[in-house]
């Protein structure tokens, strides 16, 4: 059985123009949540990319499954090896933040999910106040996460009530394109920072090498519904400026789950909608992640920009 989803047209949230060009169109290829056919935007005025119609924000569950891979992959900590790659990982890319945070330094993670990122940090370094904020947690995340001293805030970005003490580092990993009000969303969170604290930034960058192969249907990117806007680097300074941020750095991340998206979109837009070919390329095959990992860090060597950006910005 699947269900009807609401959407409803919309502008251009970089520039407020309602004259766009379609750039792609695909289904739910991850998820399957809704059998609806999704356009991706492309603003005729700035370029910016943008999902439209997009869902109303009141469709989230039909968006967000209960199987949603933030909150079913609970963490696992030195159990196992996935658990330990991405510990290593997630320690090596804040490396350069962490260095600046003082002693006793305030974190929050907004999007944790089921904590990974927080316990890596927590790992590293024993004497940071950890906040986590996320609009839903099993009890047994929670818990696993309380116990080691990290706090809570169970409420979406939009209406979430954010502590009065300041927070020196604000890490966003792959959500701003999830925001349906991103510019209030980052607004709200530059009014969190500290003077001098810094918002740190992963999202997918639409000017991916890889993106050109998958244009028009499959680029993992797009990730239909969920990803509302889409930035490269120029476009994500400009909204970073507009909310009083300055970029500090920017750079390309190895992108291999964006590549295993696009290929799962391409095996289903190819062989039909749910095909079961797309077990060959499934999130849970390492040896396919580091291949693709791989592929990018080459790419990324010889100057190309990969799907995945970070960037961090500075409050003066
Ligand atoms: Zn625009």
């Amino acid at each position: 059985m699947t269900q009807q989803i609401k959407l409803s047209p919309t502008n251009c949230s970089q520039c407020g123009s309602a004259a766009f060009t379609a750039a792609a169109s695909g289904k739910d290829y991850i998820y399957h949540g809704t059998a609806c056919d999704y356009t991706y935007a492309r603003c005729d005025d700035c370029g910016h990319f943008y999902l439209n119609p997009r869902p109303e924000i009141g469709e989230i569950v039909l968006m967000y499954p209960a199987n949603y891979g933030t909150f079913s992959d609970r963490f696992q900590g030195r159990a196992n090896l996935l658990g330990r790659v991405k510990t290593a990982v997630n320690q090596r890319r804040l490396k350069a933040v962490m260095a600046n945070l003082p002693q006793g330094g305030r974190v929050l993670d907004v999007g944790c999910g089921n904590g990974e990122l927080l316990m890596a940090l927590r790992m590293a370094r024993a004497d940071l106040e950890l906040v986590g904020l996320d609009w839903h947690f099993p009890i047994e995340t929670r818990r696993s996460l309380e116990r080691h001293g990290i706090s809570l805030i169970e409420s979406p970005l939009e209406s979430a009530e954010l502590p009065d003490q300041p927070f020196d580092l604000i890490i966003m990993l792959q959500l701003v394109e999830h925001l349906w009000e991103p510019e209030e969303g980052l607004q709200r969170l530059a009014g969190a920072l500290a003077k001098d604290g810094r918002l740190l930034i992963e999202t997918p960058n639409t000017d991916g090498w890889d993106r050109r192969f998958f244009k028009a249907r499959a680029w993992g990117g797009y990730y239909f519904p969920r990803h509302l806007n889409l930035y490269n680097f120029e476009r994500l300074a400009d909204l970073l400026l507009r909310v009083g941020l300055v970029v500090e750095s920017q750079r390309s991340l190895s992108a291999p789950l964006i590549w295993i998206y696009s290929i799962q979109a391409a095996i289903q837009s190819r062989f039909g909608w749910k095909s079961p070919l797309t077990r060959i390329a499934g999130v849970k095959n390492l040896p396919l992640i580091a291949g693709f990992a791989l592929l990018d860090s080459f790419a990324m060597a010889i100057g190309f920009t990969t799907s995945n950006q970070q960037t961090v910005s500075r409050k003066s």
